[in-house]
């Protein structure tokens, strides 16, 4: 009886259910927190800003005492950024900078562009309305809010918000520890001569640079030879000290195909077919304490299998919350009569028009497709496509 395969869904469920969170964590500075995933949220000490303060370089002044246009007002006193001012009195104005805080009693700023300097006064030539060019405290973070939600991927603005309530240092997740190789008597590294019948390691570089991507702390143990030995002692080491271990190729049934068995003789493993394309085999399971993940040694393959499916399990691993972009839609520029009764994702540029076009060449070893690509197209299974159809694109950028 032929298996039946998994389908996306099905298979991304699982390996979501089987993705347990990195549990340790650790304090860090705000200059090493970029990548990293909050691991508590982030309440705020205090305001931002702090206190009522001008959003002009202009004159802090009472709306009541400017009653039309052209009115002229004593400056009693100066405030800079940095500075603070005292109580106004009526009749009055302050000459003010942006940042500083407005002075007690003010109630709005005019601009410097709509005021005449006159020796100790000035006169205001428009009618000021209440509040205006005036930035509230706590107009950006009120006192006690969350600033940023534990689970968070940290970026530049977040480790600025983090600055700007005052904090030091943040409490993320542990990277996770990825131990990784890459299977096949072909194999050699750029730089090394290339005999008959050999290829260049080119999924080594795509996976470190995801995985450095992610932020994960990367071991590397290299090109395993295709020998059933040689495999399992690569594992148990790979094992040994890493949360999750990957390996690329030898995970289908061929005889040279090492991996699977290795994997069942030194832990235990799911191999499932999926219904996706490319990419189809899939293995997961444990080795150790660490999870297991074989990718398929196509390079496409390799590629959108772990944009697809393992990289929102080692997202969900590592700490991160919150759900992905969604998938866009995009007019097709191109057509795709024949359904596949898989699952497929085409490498796709969108076009000046906004509309998706694919690669030429969509085969599993066609490396040039995904360096081309903006995105996936991403059509269910038996889905056809005519020019000018709705079709689902994932971006790449979103996806990285
Ligand atoms: P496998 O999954 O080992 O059967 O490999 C499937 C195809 O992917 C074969 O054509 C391999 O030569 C190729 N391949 C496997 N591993 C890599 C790799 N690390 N880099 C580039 N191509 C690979
Ligand atoms: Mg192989």
């Amino acid at each position: 009886m032929k298996h039946p395969l998994l389908s996306y869904e099905a298979a991304l469920t699982r390996l979501l259910d089987a993705a347990r969170v990195q549990g340790k964590t650790e304090m860090v500075g705000l200059l090493q927190a970029q990548g990293r995933i909050l691991a508590a949220p982030l309440l705020s000490d205090c305001a931002v800003p702090p206190h009522d303060n001008s959003a002009m370089d202009g004159y802090a002044l009472r709306c009541a005492d400017v009653a039309a246009a052209g009115t002229r007002l004593q400056v009693a006193q100066r405030i800079a950024a940095g500075a603070t001012g005292s109580a106004l009195q009526a009749g009055t104005a302050a000459r003010i900078f942006t940042g500083a805080p407005i002075p007690p009693g003010a109630d709005a700023v005019v601009m410097q562009e709509r005021c005449r300097a006159d020796g100790d006064g000035v006169w205001v030539d428009e009618l000021p309305r209440l509040g205006q060019n005036i930035r509230r405290a706590g107009e950006d973070i009120l006192q006690g809010a969350v600033v940023i939600e534990a689970g968070r991927q940290l970026g530049a603005a977040h480790i600025g918000l983090a600055a700007s309530v005052g904090a030091t240092q943040l409490l993320v997740h542990r990277p996770l520890r990825v131990a990784v190789f890459f299977t096949g008597d072909e194999l050699r590294e750029p730089g090394e001569a290339l005999p008959a019948g050999a290829i260049y390691n080119s999924n080594r570089y795509v996976l470190r640079a995801l995985l450095d991507q992610l932020g994960c702390q990367v071991t590397d143990l290299g090109i395993v030879r295709d020998d059933a030995a040689k495999t399992r002692e690569a594992l148990r080491s790979a094992a040994a000290g890493h949360d999750v271990v990957i390996t690329c190729g030898g995970v289908s049934v061929g005889e040279e195909d090492h991996v699977k068995a290795a994997v069942e003789a030194e832990g235990a493993l799911s191999l499932w077919k999926i219904a996706i394309k490319p990419g189809k085999p899939l293995a997961f399971g444990r080795v150790g304490e660490a999870d297991f993940i074989g990718l398929p040694g196509n390079p496409v393959s390799a590629y959108v299998t772990f944009l697809t499916l393992v990289q929102p399990f080692l997202r969900k691993r590592q700490g991160r919350r919150g759900a992905n972009m969604p998938p866009r839609r995009v007019k097709a520029g191109f057509e795709w009569p024949r359904a596949d009764d898989r699952r497929e994702f085409l490498r796709a540029q969108i076009d000046e028009a906004g509309r998706a076009v694919l690669f030429p060449k969509q085969g599993s070893g066609v490396l040039t497709s995904c360096a081309w690509a903006h995105g996936l197209v991403v059509l269910a299974p038996s889905q056809t496509v005519a020019i000018g159809d709705e079709v689902q694109f994932l971006s790449v950028q979103e996806l990285t």
